[in-house]
């Protein structure tokens, strides 16, 4: 009889895992839950160039409606997986049961709310969702005065995306910058620079006081004792993992499903990926959860093969990339929690044209490039490596001669 492998959250990462399902031969049954009314789609548009209204969403959708009909996938969208039984292997979802032979929870992350902002009754906006970007879409008018609380990924792109629609943006960070750990001082700085460049009203280091409204208007109030009017609120401090269902089922959780190398949870036949898994990750040593494109798609594909019962390992380094203004950086690596030592800077920081590298001792910990995507390539390939670090820091040895092999 054939199997049946059910997907909870029609989000890129079961986008991506019944694309390699169907790739690698499966044949047996594959249905899909997700609680959004959407096929499955890619996120970074929606802070980007959708939300720019540079591009449409069609691109952004992982297959054209037909395909999955083609592939017979049975998607259920709008409904919600609300039960795991683990034991049973069944779901719950719309009242009625579906049992299983593999699981996939990818059940992905939801932003962190402000209840300060919630419970204010002031115009509150968060983006996660296509009707969310449409939302601040509508809303981003030229003049309009627009206060994003947060100094994020998400945040800044959507200060970068107000600046765009002609909107006078304030941030409102309560570190000294933004994206300060994860990047450090030395190019969170640079961040910081290209925002207030473009005219934000960057404010770091701050807390906030109170939330409330006037005349439909958000009035922030600050530790300081200043104040901060918008016409729109945009809350992005994070998100948090989707863990309810897997909770409630006793599997292991701890900020997200814990997972094995291979992406195995704590039951039999379960499996997670994407943003809410807390996979363990054998060339860190260490768990890691990733809240990156990059992750749902090389996570969807390996859980993929490890539900058809192949011993495989995720491996990947993580990898993110932004777009703000006229500045794209990509970055490979992870920190982690120990910190790093120093920063080697190469090219032009002034410019926005450069590399950096987190070093501790002489292991590369991450590495990125601002706007020379020649340096991609090489970075994947020093990062995790030991290195001449004169060699790194002289400029006049290119990266490609540093790496010992790209392509991670
Ligand atoms: C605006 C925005 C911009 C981004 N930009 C970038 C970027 O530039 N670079 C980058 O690397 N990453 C970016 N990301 C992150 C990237 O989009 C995520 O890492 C990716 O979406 C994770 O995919 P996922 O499938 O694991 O989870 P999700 O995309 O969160 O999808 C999970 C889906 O599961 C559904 N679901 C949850 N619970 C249930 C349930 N019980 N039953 C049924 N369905 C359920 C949810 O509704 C959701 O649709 C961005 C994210 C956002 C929001």
């Amino acid at each position: 009889m054939s199997e049946t492998f059910v997907l909870v959250g029609a989000g890129l990462t079961t986008g991506t895992a019944v694309t390699e399902l169907r790739e690698a031969g499966f044949t047996g049954r594959l249905v899909v839950y997700g609680a959004e009314q959407h096929l499955p789609y890619e996120r970074p548009p929606l802070s980007k160039g959708y939300l720019l209204g540079d591009s449409e969403l069609d691109s952004a959708f992982v297959h054209p409606p037909q395909w999955y009909d083609e592939q017979d996938v049975d998607l259920r969208l709008g409904v919600e997986v609300t039960a795991l039984d683990h034991r049973a292997h069944t779901v719950t979802a719309g009242g009625t049961t579906e049992a299983y032979d593999r699981l996939l929870l990818a059940t992905g992350a939801s932003p962190r709310r402000l209840a300060l902002a919630d419970d204010s009754g002031a115009p509150v906006a968060y983006l996660r969702t296509i009707e969310d970007s449409n939302r601040l879409n509508d809303s981003l008018r030229e003049g309009r005065r627009v206060a994003v609380v947060g100094g994020g990924w998400i945040g800044l792109e959507v200060a970068s995306a107000a600046r765009s629609h002609g909107c006078d943006v304030v941030v409102l960070e309560t570190l000294d910058l933004p994206l300060l750990r994860v990047l450090g001082p030395e190019v969170a700085q640079v961040f910081a620079d290209l925002h207030r460049e473009h005219g934000v009203d960057l404010r770091t280091g701050i807390t906030l006081s109170s939330v409330t409204h006037d005349g439909g208007r958000a009035v922030v109030r600050l530790g300081d004792g200043s104040t901060v009017e918008a016409d729109l609120l945009v809350v992005g401090v994070g998100v948090a993992p989707n863990t309810a269902l897997a909770e409630a089922a006793g599997l292991a959780c701890d900020n997200g499903v814990l997972v094995d190398e291979g992406l195995h949870a704590s039951a039999a036949d379960v499996f997670a990926a994407g943003d809410v898994a807390n996979a363990y990750h054998p060339l860190l040593g260490r768990d890691l959860r990733v809240e990156h494109w990059d992750n749902a798609i090389g996570q969807g594909r390996t859980v993929a093969h490890s539900m058809l019962g192949q011993a495989v390992t995720y491996d990947r380094l993580p990898y993110f990339y932004t777009d703000q203004y006229d500045l794209g950086m990509e970055y490979v690596g992870n920190v982690g929690p120990d910190g790093y030592d120093e920063v080697v800077l190469r090219g032009d920081v002034r410019k926005r044209t450069f590399t950096a590298f987190w070093l501790r001792g002489d292991r590369v910990l991450a590495g990125m490039h601002a706007n020379d995507w020649d340096a991609t390539e090489p970075i994947r390939g020093l990062v995790g490596q030991q290195v001449d670090v004169a060699r790194l820091r002289d400029e006049a040895v290119p990266l490609g001669a540093l790496a010992p092999e790209a392509g991670r």
